[in-house]
């Protein structure tokens, strides 16, 4: 099996589904669901669950939810590398949301904001046997850089995933990450902050591949960026690191899907992406591992919930 490292947030999501979202100091029945997220073990979960061994380095809290996080991780094959901060909750997120599916999030980072460089570079021995190194921005931004600068020492792919679209990728990131894997809206939050452009995210999509390669080129001269479009699938620009295979930019349509719940499909995707990756020979087709991310993400859009509902390897073959 081919290694990938994950290193990012646990939160505990609260999930509470009301007719009406209520208003300030108003009172509405509802039902519960609780479930395991984060964007770091989401994106764990994906890649353990699309073939990759996986190891997930995270902050958690001296709490149940922690005890909570270890269960999970034992049960999907993960080798989970905690932090632990005794003075801090483990992540949680409250999630309101009404029958047209508008939401209301309040998220407490708790012990992901704790995540030291220090602990991430003590993991040196997953960072020695990965192929792939996969962050996102939930945690600490020391410990992302220490994440992606671990992934270059050992020879292994960083990949970023730069969300949520409001935490600052920096240019030292962005200049050592081999593939970023933005959605529409944080790629525009990106080419603000970092090329002083305004686009207007919904714009993407409809973008000639041009002008949205000269875009990604001018934002990450070596990277290779793999936007995420939703339902329009994603926009690949090759940068000066990784393999092409002829074509500089080009689009992998979405999988058609019936879906009911699109929370986490970014995160399937980074996952995925990262396990074809990591199992990829040298001189497989780029475009073959996005194929691959773009049909896993597709299944977990089937079925309500982020990290539980990543779909296996197992009904991606069987599906043909
Ligand atoms: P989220 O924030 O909800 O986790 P995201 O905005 O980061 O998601 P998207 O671009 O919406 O990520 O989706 C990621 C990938 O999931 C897409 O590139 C596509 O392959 C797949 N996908 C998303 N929505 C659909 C859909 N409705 N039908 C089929 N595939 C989808």
């Amino acid at each position: 099996m081919s290694n990938v490292v994950v290193v990012g947030s646990y939160n505990q999501d609260f999930v509470w589904t009301t007719d009406q979202l209520p208003a300030p100091g108003a009172t509405r029945l509802g039902t519960f669901a609780g479930g395991p997220g984060g964007k770091g073990f989401n994106q764990a979960v994906a890649a353990a669950r699309a073939g990759a061994r996986t190891t997930f380095i995270t902050g958690l809290g001296a709490d149940d939810t922690a005890a909570g996080a270890r269960l999970l991780a034992t049960a999907e094959g993960i080798d989970l590398r905690d932090e632990v901060h005794a003075g801090l909750a483990t992540g949680t997120a409250g999630i309101f949301v009404d029958a047209s599916g508008r939401n209301v999030i309040v998220v407490a980072p708790g012990a992901n904001a704790a995540l030291s460089s220090g602990f991430v570079r003590c993991q040196a021995d997953a960072f020695g046997s990965a192929r792939v190194v996969l962050a996102q921005l939930e945690v600490d931004a020391e410990a992302v850089q220490a994440a992606l600068d671990a992934a270059g020492a050992a020879g292994a792919l960083a990949i970023l995933n730069p969300a949520p679209a409001n935490a600052p990728t920096t240019d030292t990131m962005l200049a050592v990450a081999d593939v970023l894997t933005p959605n529409e809206t944080e790629f525009a939050a990106m080419l603000a902050r970092h090329e002083g452009r305004e686009v207007d995210p919904d714009t993407l999509a409809a973008c000639p591949n041009a002008e949205l390669h000269a875009l990604c080129r001018a934002l990450a001269p070596r990277a290779t960026v793999v936007i995420t479009l939703g339902a329009a699938g994603a926009f690949v620009s090759h940068g000066d690191s990784l393999r092409g295979d002829g074509a500089s930019a080009y689009r992998v349509p979405a999988e058609p899907a019936k879906a009911v719940d699109t929370t986490g499909a970014g995160d399937a995707f980074s996952g995925a992406l990262a396990a074809a990756l990591a199992r990829a020979t040298t001189d497989a087709p780029f475009a073959d591992a996005v194929r691959f991310a773009t049909r896993f993400a597709s299944r977990s859009t089937e079925r309500h919930g982020a990290a539980l509902a990543m779909p296996r390897l197992s009904e991606l073959i069987a599906s043909g």
